[in-house]
């Protein structure tokens, strides 16, 4: 499911197309030689051994991934299913993380394509849409709860000038 969901920029793979080295039932075609975005894709099914068979990317028809750096959580959705996430098993235990003790400013971000929705403590907030670049801000204030959460977005490319 990744294979299709997550963007490779380094074979101009776009995101939510099937990755034309992806063989059905077998993989990876250039498993050896594949790119390096693939070979260090950061997989929260296999990182997390307490997420069962259910939650094997193809099953739960979305992929759990964490952003370097926030420790923000993606859940990059299949927009075949895009409420596949709101499904049990899963959503009781996506809620049961955030309500965790320590888990006050834990984010947890579901893309469909380009449509967003910010989990945190207390409720889900539909931030719109974003591209390519955008930036998601959230902030909390000192009690953990969320003050406010929106796209930034990207400024746009200057525009290509004859030579
Ligand atoms: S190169 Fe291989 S691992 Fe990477 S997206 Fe394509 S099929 Fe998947």
């Amino acid at each position: 499911m990744c294979c299709k969901l997550v963007e490779i920029t380094e074979i101009a793979k776009p995101q939510n197309v099937w990755c034309s080295h992806c063989t059905p039932g077998k993989g990876c075609g250039i498993y050896a030689s594949r790119p390096s975005e693939c070979a260090n894709f950061d997989c929260g099914w296999l990182a997390d051994t307490s997420l069962g068979d259910d939650w094997r990317p193809d099953r739960a028809r979305f992929v759990i991934t964490r952003e370097p750096g926030s420790g923000r959580v993606f859940l990059v959705c299949d927009p075949a299913m895009p409420a596949a996430w709101r499904r049990e098993p899963y959503y009781a235990k996506i809620k049961a993380s955030l309500a965790r003790p320590g888990a006050e400013r834990t984010q947890i971000v579901v893309t469909t394509g380009r449509k967003i929705t910010l989990l945190v403590r207390g409720g889900e907030y539909d931030l719109g849409e974003w591209d390519k670049g955008d930036q998601i801000i959230v902030n909390f204030d000192a009690a953990g709860r969320l003050a406010n959460a929106r796209v930034l977005r990207a400024p746009p490319r200057p525009a290509a000038t004859a030579t």
